[in-house]
């Protein structure tokens, strides 16, 4: 065997071994420079004559340093950023035209006329540089051997060369694609701001480092005003640029150490690193609502005006850790969003003490069911011009051991709040149902739903189901929805409310001519009724206007095909004009109140017809009452 040969094999061997080596590294998760360290200084043993660097090419095409061990930091950094070029060292060229270069005389090479001064000096005079290329044949960097003399690369240095660009391509590639995987892990893709788990990640070290330092970190939680209804309106499209708007425009108020994060759909998180005291924060906090106040000019010409509503805690004043911190900025937030006016507020003790009583009443409301302690009452609905009793709708009441009587206003959106709607909405079906199961079958009967009941993917079943078992058929029964069903998931909505439509069950619009685009949602669903809200019938006799929008009400419903029903009737001038501009139905205390169904048994026929029992004509209003 020739001593050429002997050589040759034990290059193969240390090229064995340096793989071997670099690809443990790789797969133990060291950092990508100092995996290319250790290769240059490995390639380097094997070809002592030879100068190793080894640059990474960035998706712009620029050259970025990666390793050198043998040269000075300052060389590197006049080569960090230059575009790849065919007249680009032997690096930027290697990596422009995708195959090995060779500058065999730096000194004379054109290749070389803008790094030539700075090779020349280090005495660098002839460099081999061949590409990396990814899997894909994309060139993801160079490797390249510098000689201190003007010559060739010997084939054994083209071979260790090719090796080692082979190496790096995997090293390359592995760091990209954990790169990829910690973005998607860690940040937002519609905003690129950080996402919870890399803001919990980064937390702790915040923090030591405020602490070292003597300085406060606030926590500002940012949450756009009515963003379901600006989806709902405006669509997808326009909301997901509001967001990145929205996001760029934190950024832009935020210094370079603060963390910005999105943690909902329309919930933000910025961590001021250095907050400085409440003055200055309040000033900073001040300036974040201004700039995200101004006007939104999206695509297609769209302008979107947003407030926002914000919470804020401190670091170390109100917790030491960052769920306590994060909790403490959104109980402050809810209390501003709970008091119904936009702004900001920080965090206070008080603010605590009616987070925790919220909770509270969130879990007494979710055991309330269980507890026994929700009934039903119920409220006649009568033919407007006859008086006769058309049906009943069902209300909830809860009798809280400790509040008592909780009206269910209150109380709803805390079962919603707290997940509780779903058992509640249940019970409410169930016993309304088996209620007018027991009436006579002209009797309809109207079960208030939440959004949150609607959109759940069991409800139509649910109905069914209960239909079913107390036999009630699906025509007497009229589900009342309110507009805010289509701003909480219109298609879900539709989707379930069409599948009810085909149990033949009904469906009222409650509350109509309160909510934010009315006709719109009118257009969206074949509604079967059209109950006008209280406070139109309220003002009716007194003022104009609201004389108008009922007459305007009824006029839709005519054209529409679609009875109206008049909520809240509660004197007789309101059921004369009412009757005048023909409404089909009435509800309201001048008929009856909502009341134990015992207190309507002659209706129901649970006791016998006596002769106050109304059936219409111009009764004196005392006994219009259908209570008897
Ligand atoms: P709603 O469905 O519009 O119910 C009508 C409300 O107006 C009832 O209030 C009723 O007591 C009241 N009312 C009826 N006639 C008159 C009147 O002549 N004058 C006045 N001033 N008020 C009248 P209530 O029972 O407090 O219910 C309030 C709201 O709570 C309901 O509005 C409904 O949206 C919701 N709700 C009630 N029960 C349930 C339920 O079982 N499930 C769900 N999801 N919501 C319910
Ligand atoms: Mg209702
Ligand atoms: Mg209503």
């Amino acid at each position: 065997m020739s001593g050429r040969k002997s050589r040759g094999r034990n290059v193969e061997d240390r090229l064995k071994d340096i793989q071997h080596e670099i690809l443990v590294r790789i797969a133990s998760g060291d950092a990508l420079a100092d995996v290319m360290h250790l290769l240059c200084t490995r390639a380097q043993e094997v070809a002592p004559n030879a100068i190793c660097s080894v640059l990474r090419v960035d998706s712009s095409g620029r050259l970025r340093p990666l390793a050198a061990p043998s040269l000075p930091d300052a060389y590197s950094q006049g080569i960090d950023g230059a575009a790849i070029g065919p007249m680009v060292g032997s690096c930027g060229s290697a990596a422009y035209f995708g195959h090995p270069v060779e500058v065999v005389n730096i000194k004379s090479d054109p290749r070389w006329a803008d790094f030539r001064d700075a090779a020349l000096s280090l005495g660098l005079k002839a460099c081999w540089s061949s590409p990396i290329k990814s899997h894909q044949d994309r060139v993801v960097g160079t490797f390249a051997f510098y000689f201190r003399r003007a010559r060739r690369a010997s084939s054994l240095e083209k071979r260790i060369v090719d090796h080692c660009a082979h190496l790096c391509a995997i090293a390359i590639e592995h760091w990209a694609t954990q790169g990829r995987m910690r973005r998607l892990a860690y940040v937002d893709p519609l905003t690129g701001l950080a996402n919870r788990a890399l803001l919990a990640e980064k937390f702790p070290e915040i923090l030591a480092r405020a602490s070292e330092c003597s300085k406060e970190v606030a926590l500002i939680y940012v949450d756009i005003n009515g963003f379901r209804v600006i989806n709902a309106t405006r669509g997808h499209k326009i909301s997901d640029q509001l967001l990145r708007a929205v996001a760029a425009r934190i950024r832009t108020t935020c210094d370079d150490a603060d963390l910005t994060a999105r943690l909902g759909a329309d919930e933000f998180l910025i961590v001021k690193t250095n907050s400085g005291d409440e003055a200055a924060l309040a000033a900073a906090v001040a300036a974040l609502e201004k700039a995200l106040g101004k006007p939104y000019r999206l695509e297609g010409e769209a302008v979107v005006r947003i407030g926002v509503s914000i919470g804020i805690s401190r670091f170390p004043h109100d917790g030491t850790d960052f769920d306590a911190l994060v909790a403490k900025a959104d109980a402050a937030l809810a209390e501003v969003k709970l008091s119904g006016r936009a702004g900001h507020a920080f965090y206070t003790a008080k603010i605590d003490a009616e987070a925790r009583a919220r909770r509270a009443f969130e879990r007494d409301v979710a055991m309330a069911v269980v507890a026994g302690q929700l009934s039903l009452v119920f409220q006649p609905q009568a033919d407007a011009s006859t008086c006769t009793v058309k049906g009943f709708e069902a209300l909830l009441r809860w009798n809280h051991p400790i509040h008592g009587y909780v009206p269910p206003n209150k109380f709803i959106p805390a079962a919603e709040a707290c997940g509780a709607i779903g058992d509640i909405g249940a019970f409410v079906l169930l016993q309304a149902l088996e209620q007018a199961a027991k009436w006579p079958s002209h009797l309809r009967v109207a079960v208030n739903v939440s959004p949150a009941q609607i959109v759940h993917a069991d409800f139509a079943h649910l109905v069914e189901s209960a239909l079913m078992g107390t036999g009630v058929d699906p025509s007497r029964l009229e589900l009342e929805v309110t507009e805010s069903l289509f701003i909480y998931d219109s298609e879900t909505a539709l989707r379930t409310l069409q599948k009810l439509k085909a149990l033949g069950v009904g469906v009222a619009m409650d509350d109509f001519g309160t909510g934010y685009s009315s006709l719109s949602t009118l257009r969206s669903f074949p509604f079967d009724r059209i109950k006008i809200d209280r406070s139109f019938i309220e003002d009716m006799v007194s003022n104009k206007d609201a004389a108008a929008i009922v007459s305007t009400i009824m006029g839709l419903g005519r054209a529409l095909g679609r009875p109206v029903v008049a909520e809240g009737v509660e004197t007789e001038a309101q059921l004369a004009e009412l009757q005048q501009q023909g409404c089909n139905e009435v509800q309201g205390y001048l008929i009856g109140k909502p009341l134990p169904i015992e207190a309507y048994a002659k209706v129901t026929g649970a006791a016998p017809a006596g002769e106050t029992r109304i059936t219409g004509g111009r009764q004196p209003s005392s006994s219009r009452s259908a209570v008897v």
